[in-house]
């Protein structure tokens, strides 16, 4: 069986050199051609020797992943989905704007936290991707749009982890990954330029801090932890207290002197005034309001959520109410919306083994039957007052 170089970290690539009896240093001229040069042939590696070329042919090879489809936004955001095998399939997101290039990368086919407004949470989770699947995204994005633009200095300036999954639950395949993304002889993007958004995996971001600090984004989404038990189920193993405590310890090793806290705005359901007053009670008990930023994201509705979009209105005054606290506070621009490439829209297509899809609907329709009873007692409640 042949080893994929695109699952490698420029120490891995090194161990697997000198397994072939080769120097170390071969394996930086390697890094190079691979990530630099998207170079897929070793016959076009023209500074390394026959020998190690013809080694390499048969012990080796760059595998890129499959692309099923690319679809161009009016905006100019493009979409691709990459075939990971068994009937699964990732998106991955290129955002382009006047001063920078992001690319939004996926970690997992489908994702197992399951929160409700997440058209990938809908869908379930079905495993997690090889460091190699992860690369591979930024890989075939950035030597695609290079040939594309005719452009031979770099494209993507920026990358967040924020497409499809939680990438602290593909911790030992999300890391090399970093490393590449970060490595001067592979994309050289600075750390602050590579950001990890999390639902909030406690232990991990603990662990992140000490194995590779890059940019983090924390998906909060509500003001209290009940709210959040129902929105980021995630919330009833880590609640709010304790997820805010580990972004404190993140800030030793951060990069910036910030974390972002990612709100989707859900009409109804927690974008109210009390909400917000909440929230700037929530940051101030932690002390965080020095060091958290937050970005308003207008919801995307998709089949089934049974939620809507909060309207602009609302996230404009919700949006006052943290600005005047003193909390720094924007509101995204939706993106490539017309051709579900949004935040919180990436649905790929997984084959669920873990039954969330199940869950998801037994949990909607407790909800339903919560609401009906609830509406039964208010009326009962109200005809024996009429009596
Ligand atoms: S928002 Fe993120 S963590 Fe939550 S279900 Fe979607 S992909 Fe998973």
């Amino acid at each position: 069986m042949t080893a994929n170089l695109l699952d490698y970290d420029l120490e891995g690539l090194a161990a697997f050199c000198e397994r072939l009896g080769e120097k170390r240093f071969r394996s930086t001229q390697l890094f190079r051609w691979i990530h630099q040069k998207g170079a897929i042939a070793f016959d076009d590696m023209s500074d390394l020797a026959k020998s190690l070329r013809e080694k390499l042919k048969t012990t080796a090879d760059i595998v890129a992943l499959p692309v099923i489809s690319q679809t161009i936004s009016s905006d100019g955001t493009i979409k691709w989905l990459f075939d990971v095998g068994a009937g699964n399939a990732i998106e991955t997101v290129f955002i382009p704007e006047d001063d920078r290039g992001t690319l939004c990368i996926s970690s997992q086919a489908g994702c197992a936290v399951a929160c409700r407004f997440c058209s990938t949470g809908h869908q379930g989770f079905s495993r997690n991707l090889t460091t190699a699947e992860i690369i591979a995204q930024l890989w075939y994005a950035e030597h695609f749009l290079r040939k594309h633009l005719s452009r031979t200095e770099r494209v993507i300036s920026n990358v967040v982890m924020m497409g499809m999954g939680e990438p602290l639950q593909n911790y030992s395949s999300l890391v090399p990954a970093l490393r590449v993304m970060l490595d001067d002889n592979a994309y050289g993007l600075s750390r602050r330029r590579v950001t990890v958004s999390t639902s909030g995996v406690v232990p991990m971001i603990d662990r992140l801090a000490q194995d590779c600090p890059v940019a983090l984004a924390v998906s909060l989404h509500a003001s209290n932890d009940a709210l959040r038990n129902d929105l980021v189920p995630l919330n009833r193993k880590y609640p709010l207290a304790e997820l805010l405590q580990a972004c404190t310890r993140y800030l030793v090793a951060a990069p910036r002197d910030f974390i972002t806290f990612e709100y989707c705005m859900l009409d109804g359901v927690n974008d109210s005034l009390q909400h917000a007053q909440e929230v700037v009670k929530l940051v101030r008990s932690q002390h965080a309001g020095s060091w958290c930023k937050f970005n308003l994201i207008p919801f995307n509705p998709f089949p089934l959520s049974g939620l809507t979009r909060s309207p602009p209105e609302a996230v404009s005054a919700f949006c006052k109410v943290l600005s005047d606290a003193g909390i720094v506070t924007t509101i995204r621009k939706t993106r490539g919306d017309d051709i579900d490439a949004a935040c919180g829209q990436l649905a790929g297509d997984v084959r669920d083994r873990t039954d969330v899809q199940r869950r998801m609907i037994i949990r909607r329709s407790t909800e339903i039957t919560n609401q009906v009873n609830s509406n039964t007692a208010t009326a009962v409640r109200e005809d024996a007052f009429n009596d």
